[in-house]
């Protein structure tokens, strides 16, 4: 079938093409060239409607086990937000925290047509593949967690070499089927377990020896060598801690000009200035990324209101447990892979604090030059629910909308920040950078984030509007992999996405090893560990996409 989208204003970054109108033709779900004289089976008019690529969320927590512990522990979010079925959707709940399937329906609905979950326990990526398998309409990936797992550290303090090192984090890859490798307060939840409530950057901790820094230059470099599209995606120390701003910037610049992504870097910006000891740091972030062009950052914006926090930093949720709204945490530890901590929480615009960290979400948001290289998240539910994002938009876009909310917040936390100052609107072809162009492009997702002929037809069409926020909550159509999922908002049609993943080669020799670790300390066989393909798809229902690493020695 030969559909035509006509009249559109296209806003294509990936190819330059900025408010152009242009014609886009979609068959057997790519985007294709003009047919010569083919007959054309649909046509839409859409004159004074903005056409976009589907969008992208490098950074959401969306499966696996934090998210289901957290589902767990909240069971009032359930209660308050119910989902009745209907003759297309399934039944489901939940708002900050909500079922698989209406995790795809929300984000298919605001224009999403893939979603990376950064947090995939390598011991636990069955269930969360599985999990992920379960959310409908929209595309997947996970990065795979290393960096205080025992047996990596094992590695590193026995300081094996580079690339018997590559060779492992190629093989979590390939059996975790993941697209990119994370890094969670590199040794501190290791250190956790020693009882330790903190570990520097340049700290050895205190069992393997190793120091953060040290742990994040060797994946780094691993995932440099592999030549893996997404750099190592890293949630660094430190994260919420006053001062902070000082580890962040020394991450930064200790790197050695390797790639690296930092996650929800929000969390990483804070000053102890003022009579408070908490000020922010967004002026120095936003610098030091303007001047590296190694670093890409996602912001984990905080929003106003209850949300719950889910992290594998259980180092650090331990130290946020005191401030849980409501009063109940979760902690739980899988075979010393990772960690996992659940916390829920309550963001005020009355509290100086809280006001202060979504003033400097901006700042950064808005300090930071490249668009290509600042990505728009809320670390969901972290910093607020994903379904938040429109709102996001039109604060990044519409200046006044934006000082008549900061003339809302803690007056103290409005005086100590720079943000009434700031000028910069985002326009409409910086949010297709920031939401699909420079997404997919740190993804290595070649053929996802553009219009360009070849490209999965995964397409959003917007109603030119001048609240932005509406604009961004309701798209006219959604097409996926080139079939019409969501007209005004609503899903007309269920499908299911691809997993991504990447499957770097490695020197397969290392499993007789690994093999003997397993069977002497963990409670599966290596053969069990693996994910096999024939799981993901999953009955027919799920798909795997293998993106190619880089041409060695290309850049
Ligand atoms: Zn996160």
């Amino acid at each position: 079938m030969l559909i035509k989208l006509t009249g559109g204003t296209v806003y294509d970054p990936m190819h330059g093409i900025n408010g152009e109108v242009r014609d886009i033709y979609i068959q057997d779900g790519r985007i294709t060239d003009p047919p010569n004289d083919m007959p054309i089976h649909q046509v839409y008019s859409l004159n004074n409607k903005i056409v976009m690529a589907g969008a992208i969320d490098i950074h959401s927590h969306i499966g696996g086990g934090n998210v289901n512990i957290a589902r767990t522990l909240l069971p009032e979010d359930h209660w308050a937000n119910p989902l009745p079925h209907t003759e297309l959707l399934r039944a489901g709940s939940g708002h900050i925290i909500p079922s698989t399937f209406a995790t795809g329906y929300r984000y298919a609905e605001m224009g999403y047509t893939a979603v990376f979950e950064p947090a995939v326990l390598p011991m636990n990526a069955r269930q969360a593949h599985m999990e992920m398998g379960d959310i409908p309409l929209i595309d997947k990936g996970g990065y795979a967690l290393l960096g205080n797992d025992d047996y990596g550290l094992r590695m590193l303090a026995a300081n094996k070499d580079q690339k018997a090192f590559n060779d492992y984090v190629a093989w979590i890859l390939r059996a975790s089927q993941c697209l990119g490798i994370k890094v969670v307060n590199p040794g501190g939840i290791n250190a956790f377990k020693f009882n330790q409530r903190r570990l520097h950057l340049d700290e050895p901790g205190p069992y393997y020896g190793v120091t953060p820094r040290q742990i994040l230059l060797r994946l780094a470099r691993a995932l440099h060598e592999l030549d893996v599209p997404h750099p190592l995606h890293v949630h660094g120390c430190n994260l919420g801690v006053p001062g902070n701003l000082e580890t962040t910037l020394s991450t930064i610049e200790g790197i050695a000009g390797l790639p690296m992504h930092l996650a929800h870097i929000q969390f990483h910006s804070y000053g102890a200035e003022g009579d408070r000891k908490f000020s922010s740091g967004a002026a120095q972030i936003a610098e030091a990324v303007n001047r590296n062009p190694n670093i890409t950052v996602d912001v984990g914006q905080i929003l106003f209101g209850q949300t719950v926090t889910v992290s594998s930093d259980s180092m650090q949720q331990y130290a946020n447990h005191l401030h849980a709204y409501p009063k109940k945490w979760a902690f739980v530890d899988i075979e010393c892979d990772a960690g996992c901590g659940i916390v829920p929480f309550k963001y005020l615009d009355k509290n100086f604090v809280n006001a202060l960290q979504w003033t400097i979400g901006l700042e950064i948001f808005l300090l930071v030059d490249d668009p290509w290289r600042v990505f728009l998240t809320t670390d969901h539910p972290n910093g607020a629910p994903f379904v938040s994002y429109p709102h996001l938009i039109r604060l990044l876009m519409d200046r006044s909308f934006r000082n008549d909310m900061l003339a809302t917040i803690h007056p103290d936390a409005a005086r100590a920040s720079t943000l009434g100052a700031i000028t910069r609107e985002y326009s409409l072809y910086e949010i297709a950078v920031m939401t699909r162009a420079g997404a997919a492009k740190l993804l290595g997702l070649s053929d996802r984030g553009h219009l360009g002929i070849g490209a999965a037809a995964d397409i959003t069409v917007y109603t030119k509007q001048e609240d932005k926020e509406k604009m961004f909550s309701k798209p006219d159509y959604v097409f996926k992999d080139g079939e019409l999922i969501v007209r005004n908002g609503e899903i007309i049609k269920v499908t299911w996405g691809t997993t991504h993943v990447v499957r770097p080669e490695f020197d397969n020799s290392i499993e007789k090893e690994l093999s003997n670790y397993f069977d002497r300390y963990l409670p599966m066989k290596l053969g069990n560990f693996k994910i096999h393909d024939e799981e993901m798809i999953y009955f027919g229902q799920g798909h795997i996409q293998v993106h190619p690493c880089r041409e060695r020695n290309s850049s």
